[in-house]
């Protein structure tokens, strides 16, 4: 029996999560779950789940949870950044899911790699943001991070099957998300709708506009550079508009391997949830003649704007990944305010790279302060000039 922590339970990674544990309550045991502020699913949660403790982000949320769940003696609330403290640090866990948005996942992953709790991780920000420290603690600590973002689930499942003297590069597909072969000027007024509007993945609404500007892509590259240690000409993007080759591994004598599986978040969910076994009753059984054509295509402009980002960071200067991830964070909470358009995401991202110059990064801390720092000027240089 596997006792889980969810952190971001209520979002959609942690709901799909949670119904993989459903289906499997022998293998699983709920032991404890987190959100920012969303107390009436959460108490659904705890009704089914019978979690030992829950933790809440905001306070005023953690207080009125207290209050409901009064009669119901087992369960601990915990609230703010203490609170989450507190789960992510606790030994009697056995897998922390990592699944809130943005760098609120960072100190939590750290709290869980000193422990020696195995991280099933859906949070890229938190690689984007602090990798070098992660990837520096998973090695102090010995520790265990396994992926849950569908390409690297599927580049680490197919990595384990590779000499590693044999593989030349890995390739993430893209679906292209809802904007896949528009020119700028057809989408930099696209409202909030059209934008949440992903063709193939129903997912948060931060990671779905990241995936409407292809920031979610460039991401995803860091992502893989430090899972998988590997510099940016290793690591290739292609569209692939069917999602259904989750990823790909290119040999050096020429060939590739795909990992080839219906488009179901739940897959890479319950593959971090079990590994290293895998569970049979996730997601529906699949001919290889119900899915359709496969085909892939080049990233083209504007799309491959943040792709060169994501290989400066990558290749030159890792903490440049702070500015990428805060402008990014701001900028699609600027948009879903309906306080910029979306062609200005990206310009604020761009113009972030120019004006910040990251230097003496040397603690966890410090990288929280300079994220802080960055997300403040912009929203003070939006509100000023837009
Ligand atoms: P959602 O927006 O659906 O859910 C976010 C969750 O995080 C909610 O439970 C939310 O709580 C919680 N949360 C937000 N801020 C805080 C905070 N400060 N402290 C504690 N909890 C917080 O996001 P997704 O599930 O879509 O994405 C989660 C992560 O997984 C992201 O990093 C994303 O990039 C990654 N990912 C998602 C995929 C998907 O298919 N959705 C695919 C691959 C990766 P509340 O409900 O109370 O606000
Ligand atoms: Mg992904």
């Amino acid at each position: 029996m596997k006792r889980i922590v969810i952190l971001g339970s209520t979002g959609s990674i942690g709901t799909q999560a949670l119904s993989v544990i459903e289906k499997n309550r022998d293998k699983f045991e709920v032991y404890a779950l987190s959100a920012h502020s969303n107390i009436d699913l959460l108490l659904k949660q705890i009704k089914k789940f019978k979690p030992k403790k829950v933790a809440l982000y905001s306070e005023i949320a953690a207080d009125r949870l207290s209050k409901m769940v009064k009669h119901n003696g087992e369960v601990k609330i915990l609230a703010g950044s203490k609170g989450l403290e507190d789960i992510s640090s606790d030994r009697k866990a056995d897998v922390i899911l990592v699944a809130v948005t943005g760098i609120n996942g960072l100190p939590s992953v750290m709290n869980a790699l000193k422990n020696k709790i195995c991280v099933a991780l859906a949070n890229k920000e938190s690689l984007v943001s602090g990798g070098r420290f992660v990837v520096e603690q998973l090695r102090v600590s010995n520790g265990m991070i396994i992926p849950v973002d569908s390409e690297h689930s599927a580049i680490f499942q197919l990595l384990s099957k590779a000499e590693k003297s044999a593989v030349r590069r890995v390739v993430l597909t893209a679906s292209g998300g809802p904007f896949r072969g528009k020119s700028l000027a057809q989408i930099k007024n696209a409202n909030i709708k059209e934008v949440l509007k992903h063709p193939r993945w129903n997912m948060g609404k931060k990671v779905s506009v990241d995936s409407a500007t292809m920031v979610n892509k460039a991401f995803e590259m860091i992502e893989a550079k430090w899972l998988f240690d590997l510099s940016s000409d290793r690591i290739n993007v292609v569209i692939h508009p069917q999602a259904i080759v989750h990823s790909l591994i290119q040999l050096v004598d020429g060939s590739y391997i795909a990992h080839i599986g219906p488009t179901d978040m739940r897959a890479p969910i319950a593959y971090a949830l079990s590994y290293p076994e895998r569970l049979d009753n996730v997601i529906r059984d699949t001919h290889l003649s119900e899915l359709e054509d496969i085909t892939f295509e080049k990233v083209r402009y504007p799309f491959n704007r943040p792709l060169n980002i994501a290989r400066h960071v990558i290749d030159y200067d890792n903490d440049m990944g702070i500015v990428f991830n805060a402008a990014d964070e701001v900028a699609v909470e600027l948009f879903l305010q309906n306080k910029i358009s979306f062609g200005d995401i990206g310009k604020i991202i761009e113009y972030s790279i120019k004006h910040f110059k990251p230097s003496g990064i040397k603690t966890i801390n410090d990288v929280l302060l300079f994220d802080m720092e960055i997300k403040t000027f912009i929203r003070k240089y939006v509100s000023e000039r837009f």
